[in-house]
């Protein structure tokens, strides 16, 4: 074969994965080193805690569904109870609320900036709303004042999902929210391979949190040192020669591509939700989390967010991006909406960038409970087209001009 021949043969096989972890083999290996010694479950807790400049508590737990699930338990609030929440979220996060006997009641989302109307937020409200779940979508930001002026009013609580949203120091929560979290689950941003924090503002309900949360069994340390070996795996694999060539090989042996990544990638082993979430996070979870917030640094978010908005000045003006109107967009991941997502889908892999519309996670809350009993429905339409038409690109921090460039065209000469 001529070096020629040899050259364009690794351009086919090379294919950009769908995200990239937010982690450098060296952070793996270093805490799989560590496991010859014994970290202190308090000290790293401790340093975890100094990271966020808040007045507020800081509750490190194994994952922002535990937090909330935690919240649920303290609250206690009386079943029937309406959580307003952002249209758009993860499954488990509403299933979680289902399972304590609340009511999910789905507040829509802009397209544009992916905040929740705060319109419609008001007219949701009645005398059985307690809770109201924002989530920061995508990466984006929104200031919250409006929302925790209404919040104020009623007296509902207001809960900030920042699990998508982490920004290095750019943004420690909305000094105003009752609560945040933040997710270092394994595909989010500085992730510490699961993990997560709860800033929360009264001290007696974080009391009752941290009370619950320490009866819990702690994950085990074999559990996380499997952990980190698949995921080194994982990261080895997402190299795009090594990619391209695993895609090709599940595709001779028939294997469906989607379905072998997702089993691998996700979160908790399928089961009850809430028996998987209620742990401790292992030792070396927290000493790798507070590994990463101590070396995390803005430049990183910065880079992203530059490469994320020079690929958007590279799409036709005619695709809609959602939330590129947001105050803030770091790009955590790049969505698109188009009219066929599955045909781009299948067009771009087939040119080297792996994309997916990640069905499997995020979903439009629906109302799930007997209609007639609440005073205002409204159907949360542009949270539905959001996930019918969604497709993620892998614009990543990593990618170099000319790979933005050919992206762009391929995603402009589709629509
Ligand atoms: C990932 C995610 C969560 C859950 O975070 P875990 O720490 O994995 O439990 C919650 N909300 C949103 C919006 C997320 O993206």
């Amino acid at each position: 074969m001529t070096t020629n021949a040899f050259s364009k043969l690794l351009m086919m096989l090379k294919v950009y994965p769908r995200l990239e972890l937010d982690i450098r083999f060296s952070d793996i290996i270093l805490n799989l080193l560590s496991f010859l010694t014994i970290a202190d479950r308090e000290k790293e807790t401790h340093k975890i805690q100094s990271f966020w400049q808040t007045e507020k508590e800081v509750i490190v737990t194994l994952s922002v569904r535990t937090s909330l699930d935690l919240l649920l338990q303290s609250l206690n609030l009386p079943a029937g109870s309406e959580v307003l929440m952002s249209a758009v979220n993860i499954r488990d996060m509403v299933e979680i609320v289902k399972r304590h006997g609340l009511i999910p009641v789905p507040v829509d989302i802009s397209l544009d900036t992916l905040a929740s109307s705060l319109e419609l937020l008001e007219n949701l409200i009645s005398e059985r709303s307690r809770l109201f779940i924002i989530a920061h979508l995508f990466g984006t930001i929104n200031n919250l004042d409006p929302y925790a002026k209404l919040c104020r009013k009623h007296n509902i609580i207001l809960i900030e999902d920042c699990a998508q949203a982490f920004a290095g120091s750019k943004y420690y929560g909305y000094p105003d929210a009752d609560i945040s979290f933040f997710s270092f689950g394994a595909i989010k941003s500085c992730t510490a391979l699961g993990g997560a924090v709860a800033l929360v503002g009264d001290k007696q309900l974080a009391r009752k949190i941290k009370s619950i949360e320490q009866q819990y069994p702690v994950k085990s340390e074999t559990w996380f040192f499997k952990r980190l070996l698949k995921y080194l795996g994982l990261k080895l694999f997402s190299i795009p020669l090594i990619y391209g060539t695993l895609i090709a090989c599940l595709k001779l042996l028939n294997q469906d591509v989607d379905r072998v990544i997702n089993s691998l990638t996700r979160g908790f082993s399928p089961g009850d939700i809430l028996t998987n979430i209620r742990y401790r996070p292992p030792r070396k979870m927290l000493s790798l989390l507070n590994e990463r917030l101590r070396t995390c640094s803005n430049h990183h978010f910065e880079q992203r967010q530059l490469n994320g908005q020079r690929f958007l000045s590279l799409l036709r003006p005619e695709i809609i991006c959602s939330g590129r109107q947001a105050e803030y967009h770091s790009f955590w991941v790049f969505p698109i909406l188009v009219p066929n997502p599955e045909l781009l889908m299948t067009q771009l892999r087939e040119n080297g960038f792996d994309t997916t519309r990640g069905t499997t996670s995020l979903t439009c809350i629906d109302y799930s409970h007997d209609k007639n009993q609440l005073p205002v429905v409204v159907h949360p339409l542009q949270g539905k087209r959001l996930i019918e038409q969604v497709l993620y690109l892998p614009v990543a921090a990593s990618f170099s001009d000319q790979d933005l460039q050919d992206l762009a065209d391929l995603v402009n000469q589709f629509v």
